[in-house]
C-alpha cells in the first residue's frame, strides 16, 4: 500500500453528463490512458526538473539565513521531508502501469517495486541534503509506506541507495498504518528549529489540509496558509497522485473503475466554456 487507508469512496457521482466519453483501461493501443499526460510530464518536461531545483534553491536560501541569524542556545536547526515525489522521483513505476495499460495506481505492483531501489533521486536533493550535513541542520525524513513487515527497512535501504545521508535511525520515520505525519513532526518540533518543511503533499506540511471528497474546501484550508509557501513549505509536483484525489475522489488510491474514470473527467470539467 504506498500510503493512505483504503475508504469507503464518499464522492457522489450522480448527474454525470451524458457528453462524458466511454473510456475503459482496457483499449487495446492504450490510447486513451488517462494518465498519459500526466506522467509523459513527469518522465520528459524540463519544467518539472526544474521546479525541483527551484524547491531546493528556495530551501537552501532558508537554511542560509536560518544560519546566519542562529545564536548559541538556540534550538538546533532542522528539515523535515518527505520521501516519495519529495527527494525521489518513481518514474520507472509509473512507465509501467503505462506500459501495462494501467490508469489508476496499484498497491501490488508499487509494493514490488521499491524494493528495487529503482527510483531516482529528484534534481537538487543530493546537494541539498548534502549542504544541510554539512551545515550540521538534521535531517528528518517522514513517510507513509505500507509494504509490510520490512517497510521500515525498505525505506532505509531506498535512503542509502540514493545515497542520501543518515544520521541515524531516529531520522527516519515511517508511517505504515496512517498517513497523519503531524504527530511525528510535533515531537521534531518541540526539539528542533525546523526551517522548513518539504513535500509533494501538503499532508507533508500540516494534516488540516487532509479534506476528503471537498476540493473547493481542501483548496481554501490552502489559502489560509498562502504566505508559508516558498518560505516554511516547500512544495513540489506532483500530477500523478497524492491527497489532492482524495479531494475529488474521496480516497487517495481509488479503484480502476469506469465510475472513477467518469469522476476524474468530471473534475476536469469542473469549469468548462459553454458556448451554445
Ligand atoms: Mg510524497
Amino acid at each position: 500500500m504506498k500510503k493512505q487507508m483504503k475508504s469507503i469512496i464518499t464522492v457522489g457521482v450522480a448527474a454525470l453528463s451524458a457528453f462524458i466519453p466511454t473510456i475503459s483501461s482496457a483499449d487495446n493501443n492504450n490510447e486513451h490512458n488517462l494518465l498519459g499526460y500526466s506522467v509523459a510530464w513527469k518522465q520528459t518536461a524540463a519544467e518539472y526538473r526544474a521546479l525541483y531545483y527551484q524547491g531546493f534553491n528556495l530551501a537552501k536560501m532558508h537554511l542560509d539565513k536560518a544560519l546566519m541569524e542562529y545564536k548559541k542556545g538556540d534550538k538546533p536547526l532542522a528539515i523535515v521531508t518527505d520521501l516519495d515525489d519529495t527527494l525521489v522521483l518513481p518514474l520507472e513505476y509509473w512507465g509501467k502501469l503505462i506500459q501495462n495499460n494501467k490508469d489508476f495506481f496499484e498497491d501490488p505492483l508499487w509494493d514490488e517495486w521499491i524494493p528495487t531501489n529503482g527510483m531516482i533521486p529528484s534534481p537538487g536533493s543530493k546537494d541539498f541534503l548534502e549542504y544541510a550535513k554539512r551545515n550540521n541542520i538534521d535531517i528528518f525524513y517522514v513517510t507513509s509506506r505500507n509494504q509490510g513487515e520490512p517497510t521500515w527497512d525498505l525505506a532505509k535501504q531506498n535512503i542509502l541507495a540514493m545515497g542520501f545521508p543518515l544520521k541515524d535511525d531516529s531520522h527516519l520515520t515511517v508511517l505504515t498504518d496512517t498517513s497523519n505525519k503531524e504527530t511525528r513532526q510535533n515531537e521534531i518540533l518541540k526539539d528542533y528549529n525546523v526551517v522548513v518543511f518539504l513535500g509533494d503533499n501538503l499532508n507533508d506540511f500540516r494534516r488540516k489540509y487532509y479534506i476528503k471528497g471537498d476540493v473547493d474546501g481542501r483548496i481554501a484550508k490552502m489559502e489560509e496558509d498562502k504566505d508559508l509557501f516558498g518560505s516554511k513549505y516547500i512544495l513540489f509536483p506532483n500530477p500523478t497522485d497524492g491527497h489532492w484525489l482524495a479531494a475529488i475522489f474521496g480516497e487517495s488510491e481509488p479503484e480502476a473503475s469506469q465510475k472513477n474514470r467518469e469522476v476524474l473527467l468530471k473534475a476536469a470539467t469542473k469549469t468548462a466554456w459553454q458556448d451554445k
